[in-house]
């Protein structure tokens, strides 16, 4: 994970901190190398740009360049403002509502909706005791309720038995309904994925939001589709209330671009990381963790 992003780093602060003594250009090169790292780890341009500067500002003050450690302490600033970019805090899921709490799940397809609707149930149902119904509202594509139905098997997770031929409105509604009926703590909604953000998408995942009142919208990119991933969340996030996103395929991702410049250019909070094809593999995200992975 964010191989190639941390090596570029090490490589710029290896070469601060063996020095005693740090002027202001030294510190100005630094932080245009740095500036380059994160725009080849595929970082938006203007959250570069930001981090960059408001890096430089905290640096190049005396008090760091004339300190004993300069370069140490550059690195600090560095992981600090890297923990602020990624959203200071880990963010938690707000399940605290009358039972069912519904969970609807977003994205486009093959993003790993699916498999991540199946693993946070397991989280939610293993972890914290709670018991979970999921019910797969895709009609569009022909078995992917069924790979909703076997993820369950799988994971000893509940799924919504399937009915032919109804919307996805109308399977929302029946969810609710049986969650309601056999007290169950929270519903998972898995929506239909395109393959584009489409009009006909954006008003299906808005029916189905007003039909289940979800207290958590949580948006499924890949990261591996760096700046792409970003701008398929602010076409999302400009339609439906999400309150966070979870990234997959993190286990393979070695720039990271999506992950540093989701919060900043969405005001979204990453909630969760997909790092592998198991179905254990689903992580809380802890932003100073990953900055501390960033910086070795
Ligand atoms: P959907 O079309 O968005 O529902 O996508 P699926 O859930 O069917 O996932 C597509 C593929 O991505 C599957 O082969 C998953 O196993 C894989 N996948 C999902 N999440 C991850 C992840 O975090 N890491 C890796 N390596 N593979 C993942």
């Amino acid at each position: 994970m964010f191989e190639s992003l941390s090596d570029r780093l090490s490589g710029v602060f290896d070469k601060l901190r063996g020095r005693g003594a740090l002027s202001e250009d030294d510190v100005r090169g630094a932080m245009r190398e740095v500036r380059v790292a994160l725009l080849e780890a595929d970082v938006a341009l203007p959250v570069a740009r930001d981090f960059v500067d408001q890096v430089t500002e905290r640096a190049v003050g005396a008090e760091v360049i004339r300190s004993v450690t300069p370069g140490q302490m550059v690195v600090k600033i560095v992981n600090d403002a890297l923990v602020e970019m990624l959203g200071a805090e880990t963010a938690e899921l707000h399940l605290d509502v009358n039972p069912p709490a519904v969970i609807m799940m977003v994205g486009l397809q093959g993003s790993g909706k699916t498999t991540t609707t199946a693993k946070l149930a397991k989280r939610l149902s293993e972890r914290e005791r709670k018991k979970v119904l999921m019910a797969s509202l895709d009609v569009a594509r022909p078995a992917a309720q069924e790979q909703l139905a076997v993820l369950g098997r799988q994971t000893n997770v509940d799924t919504l038995p399937i009915v032919p031929g109804q919307t996805p409105v109308q399977i929302a509604q029946r969810a609710l309904q049986s969650a309601k009926l056999q007290a169950y703590d929270i519903l998972l909604l898995d929506t239909a994925g395109r393959l584009h953000v489409d009009d006909q998408l954006m008003a299906e995942m808005k029916a189905v939001a007003a039909a289940s009142n979800p207290v958590e919208t949580l948006l499924v990119v890949d990261s591996l589709t760096g700046q792409d991933a970003v701008n398929v969340a602010k076409g999302f996030a400009g339609e439906v209330d999400l309150s966070g996103v979870i990234l997959t395929r993190m286990d393979g991702d070695a720039r990271g671009g999506a992950a540093l410049s989701m919060r900043a250019v969405t005001g979204k909070p990453i909630k969760f990381a997909g790092t592998g094809e198991a179905i254990d593999a689903l992580e809380a995200f802890h932003p100073s963790r990953v900055a501390g992975r960033i910086l070795g």
